[in-house]
């Protein structure tokens, strides 16, 4: 007899999934897919959708269409909470929906209000598709120029948001200024020679780094650090790193420290094992994942055949993550700095190869016109 399984966000690892409905289906299964918004933005061409360099509808799949095309239900929505007990899912709108197995790919959120800020002018880089919004803004504030710009986080995320905002402004013709503030180093985590890639190429085009400089406030026209300096500001954008959902807390699952839902290597709850989990909202039990969609990607090959064996009761797949990965930080100068394991080199060679590895995830997704324009 079928059953009902439900993904619960619809992020990176639920693709690979996404596109196996059919094969679900065919096997006498009901499938649901919730997401707060029809489409998913790929994170890795999302800085470039601030300098220009791609437009919407290149870097998003159309996540509503891709799973209606195939045969499943697709519920716009957000997820408050779950009931492991009843097994129910409870949406912002006061919609329950049951499922037989659910899967969470909710990935995770900036806490950008904690630092305040003024609509219109402060973004977070996560969504992803704010950076649109973000770029269409920037463009109006350099009519009247000088315009001062601020990225919050001196990870991959606030360097590639510096660089690709400073394309952004030089393209308009007039005064501008980039600041980026980090609270450690700038890309502390990374290989020593990103972080003076990164500050020679800054410094080159006149980006200011401040290293060791925590904001604790945005006011609509500063920026406030720790000490109490007020540093003027017509535009932030807040890339402080990443927290998960409030759902698995308040559903009292069993997360880690910090909230993210805590799974086996099959990517299951580590108490119901009916509830799946992948990319940025989970952590693992046996080991500690950085939260990197080349993660997500992956676990979501594992998780399809496992969400299917969970529906019919047979063995299941362990995830192995990788120990070390590449990771390719754009510029925003048409160069970019590949990292791989304590290595890392800069040029335009990494930028087009950025780009070519994007554009290929890219054609595996979008399976739903995006490109056509009939999205
Ligand atoms: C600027 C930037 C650049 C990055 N570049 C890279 C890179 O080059 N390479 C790399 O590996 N990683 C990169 N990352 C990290 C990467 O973004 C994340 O690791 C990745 O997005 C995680 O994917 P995910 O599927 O877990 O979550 P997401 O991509 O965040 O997808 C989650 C989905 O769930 C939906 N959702 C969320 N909450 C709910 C809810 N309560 N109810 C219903 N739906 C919900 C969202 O709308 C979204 O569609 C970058 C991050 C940023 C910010």
């Amino acid at each position: 007899m079928g059953r009902h399984l439900v993904l619960a966000g619809c992020g990176h690892a639920h693709l690979a999934v996404l596109v196996e409905i059919g094969r679900f289906i065919r096997r006498g299964h009901r499938i649901t897919a919730i997401n707060s918004s029809p489409y998913l933005y790929y994170s890795g061409m999302g800085s470039g959708l601030l300098s220009g360099t791609y437009r919407p509808e290149e870097v998003r799949f159309h996540v509503q269409k891709t799973a209606q095309d195939r045969g499943a239900n697709f519920v716009p929505g957000k997820i408050t909470r779950v009931d492991p007990v009843s097994r129910l899912l409870y949406l912002e709108s006061g919609e329950t929906i049951p499922y037989d197995v659910v899967s969470f790919n909710t990935g995770s959120y900036v806490p950008a209000e904690e630092l305040g800020g003024r609509e219109g002018s402060t973004f977070s880089v996560k969504p992803i598709e704010q950076f649109a919004e973000a770029r269409l803004r920037l463009i109006d504030l350099c009519r009247t120029p000088p315009v001062r710009i601020c990225v919050i986080g001196g990870g991959a995320a606030g360097v590639e948001t510096a660089g690709n905002a400073w394309r952004a402004a030089k393209e308009c013709g007039n005064a501008f200024e980039v600041r980026i503030f980090s609270r450690g180093l700038l890309l502390e985590h990374f290989p020593p020679r990103a972080r003076r890639l990164t500050l020679r190429s800054f410094e080159s085009r006149g980006i200011r780094v401040e290293e060791g400089v925590q904001i604790v406030r945005v006011s609509p026209d500063y920026c406030v650090t720790r000490e109490g300096r007020k540093v003027p500001c017509d535009m932030a954008f807040i890339a402080s790193g990443v927290r998960p959902s409030p759902v698995f807390r308040l559903s009292n699952l069993p997360t880690d420290e910090q909230g993210f839902l805590l799974v086996n290597p099959n990517l299951q709850s580590v108490a119901h094992p009916e509830i799946f989990g992948a990319g940025d909202c989970i952590a693992m039990e046996s080991r500690f994942l950085d939260k990197v969609g080349v993660y997500a990607v992956r676990e979501g090959h594992i998780l399809a055949s496992n969400l299917l064996a969970a529906l019919e009761n047979a063995p299941m797949s362990t995830f192995h993550p990788q120990r070390s990965f590449q990771l390719i930080i754009n510029l925003g100068d048409g160069r970019a700095i590949t990292c791989w394991k304590s290595l890392a080199w800069d040029g335009k060679l990494s930028s087009r190869l950025k780009d070519r590895i994007d554009r290929r995830f890219m054609r595996r997704f979008q399976v739903s016109g995006e490109t056509a324009g009939r999205d």
